[in-house]
């Protein structure tokens, strides 16, 4: 099945490292993707017409040697967060683009927090250098703030300044990437196994049938291979690379397209090959009722607002994630205005737009929404294509709107909900020890005068010694009148109480009694 490398480590070999471009929209990923393809093609690397194939990967040459870097390029980097929604990592780094005219934006800090969080090393790169306005240096102050130091100022990031649009400085991006690579990472595989990995996209092709774009992760995949890739099975009929050229294998990092499967599997599912057609089929019958039966657990599991409540009240998230389109980018930024404004009177619970747009709620809407707990905000707007089956199947919640103020006191009324309580101490009455009592059996019995308010049984105490608390928030043991157990004992009467776990009561000693009452928030 699935896993790690076999066999002895010694016969593991370096792989080039998987590379996610991730950053705030319109700072330049498509844009630098596309740059790197080509210039890749522009360095002698065989082929014509680049294909979208969904990964890809270049060569460049760091200290005298050709070293290989694979970029997964997917729009919308769909497959990214497939691949996160069901666990499986497909990138070594991360590189980090941020506009230099722009600086850092909600979905810089987005991306650079997804990366720290799957721990993944960060390279930045300081896009539109280009552009009289960029300021690259304002760029280096605003991410150190958030953790990511430059070297150049000691700290273990590497900045690079490009153009995407120029074509400048791509050659030291890849350096960086290469050498990030080499600082913190120790990437290695066994390329002498049965081929493994992960499935970067697929489509059904007129022509071709089903057609996928798998990364190999371990051993080398080649033609003629029986696989299972998800759901789907098959004999690898043909493999492509990104210049449409044919492929008799690939090794560890390679990504290539591979055509020869009975079904299009999803992005981020994993592949294995087996040993034959039949056990292919076996096992992919096997692994699509495991997968019906996994969806149909999954289908339980809501992500609803509700859902966020129950859970901010466990202490489990403090965070509500929105995803917010609408019908026109006015209402959008009205929307997220007010949701900004939104004050719950604590700064323990927080709202956070992880994507907005405009247009219809689109699958790569939900699969956002499934990978990162979110709900969806549609302000006149409806979901298209799958998106509706889809968020019925993960569990995602979309909520409707037509006016942004019942949005807002919605949004607003869920995330009051969320508070945990906040309480507050309320003195109930003191009692001032008079004689004690010892008892091995039930504990010191402690006979004393409610001096004044009341002392309840099941209230919380504490003990007051020259004005000094010497023990505190303890509970009693028990309360007595007499000879009878009480659940309370006022002002101006004599009782006996016991405390527990607390033995080393004193005559003179206070006890205070106190409750803990919840504010009421308004
Ligand atoms: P994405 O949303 O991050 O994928 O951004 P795009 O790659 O679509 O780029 C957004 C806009 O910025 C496009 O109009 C690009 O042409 C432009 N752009 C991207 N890189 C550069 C650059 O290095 N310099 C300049 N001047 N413009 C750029």
């Amino acid at each position: 099945e699935f896993g790690e490398d076999e066999g002895d480590e010694s016969e593991w070999q370096v792989r080039p490292p998987v590379v996610t471009v991730m950053g705030h929209v319109d700072h330049g990923k498509t844009k630098l993707l596309d740059a790197l393809r080509n210039a890749n093609v522009v360095a002698g690397e065989a082929g014509g017409i680049t294909q979208h194939i969904g990964a890809y990967q270049v060569a460049t040459e760091v200290d005298g040697s050709e070293r290989k870097i694979t970029f997964i390029d997917t729009p919308g980097h769909e497959a990214f967060t497939a691949m996160r929604a069901r666990g499986s990592q497909s990138s070594d780094i991360a590189v980090l683009v941020v506009a230099a005219d722009d600086g850092v934006m909600p979905q810089t800090v987005e991306a650079l927090n997804h990366a720290k969080a799957a721990g993944v090393p960060i390279v930045v790169a300081v896009n539109k250098i280009d552009k009289p306005e960029a300021d690259p240096t304002k760029v280096r102050g605003q991410l150190t703030e958030y953790g990511l130091v430059p070297e150049e100022y000691g700290g273990d990031t590497m900045f690079v300044d490009v153009s995407a649009k120029s074509g400048l400085n791509l050659e030291g991006l890849l350096e960086a990437i290469v050498l990030t690579a080499d600082a913190s990472l120790d990437l290695r595989a066994n390329p002498n196994q049965d081929a493994q990995g992960l499935v970067i996209e697929a489509h059904l092709d007129r022509g071709r049938g089903p057609v996928a774009t798998i990364l190999v992760q371990r051993g080398t995949l080649r033609v003629g291979d029986s696989i299972v890739a998800g759901p789907a099975y098959g004999r690898v009929r043909a493999m492509l690379d990104e210049y449409g050229n044919e492929l008799d294998e690939a090794t560890p990092s390679r990504p290539a397209m591979v055509l020869g499967l009975s079904a299009v599997p999803g992005a981020g599912q994993n592949f294995i090959v087996v040993e034959d057609d039949r056990m292919a089929r076996q096992i992919a019958e096997k692994r699509e009722s495991r997968e019906r039966a996994a969806m149909q657990a999954k289908r339980r599991v809501r992500r609803t607002l509700e859902d966020f409540m129950a859970s901010m009240e466990k202490g489990e998230s403090q965070e509500l994630n929105l995803i917010l389109k609408g019908d026109v980018s006015g209402s959008v930024e009205a929307l997220e205005d007010a949701l900004a404004k939104i004050d719950v009177g604590s700064d323990e619970v927080t709202i956070r737009v992880i994507d907005r747009g405009v247009g219809a709620i689109t699958e790569t809407n939900v699969d956002l929404a499934a990978a990162s707990d979110a709900i969806i905000i549609g302000f006149n707007v409806r979901p298209q294509g799958k998106a509706t089956e889809m968020a019925e199947r993960e569990g995602v919640e979309i909520r409707y709107y037509t006016v942004i103020y019942q949005a807002i006191e919605e949004i607003e009324a869920a995330l009051k909900g969320m508070l945990k309580p906040e309480y507050e101490e309320h003195t109930l009455g003191r009692a001032e020890i008079r004689a004690m009592f010892r008892s091995s059996k039930i504990g010191n019995i402690a006979g004393c005068m409610v001096i004044d308010g009341v002392i309840r049984r099941n209230a919380k105490v504490r003990v007051i010694r020259d004005g000094a608390v010497v023990a505190d928030n303890l509970d009693l043991a028990s309360l007595r009148r007499e000879k009878d157990d009480v659940s309370e004992v006022r002002e101006g009467f004599e009782c006996g109480l016991v405390l527990r776990n607390f033995q080393d009561i004193k005559e003179g000693d206070i006890v205070e009694a106190f409750e803990m009452r919840e504010i009421p928030r308004s």
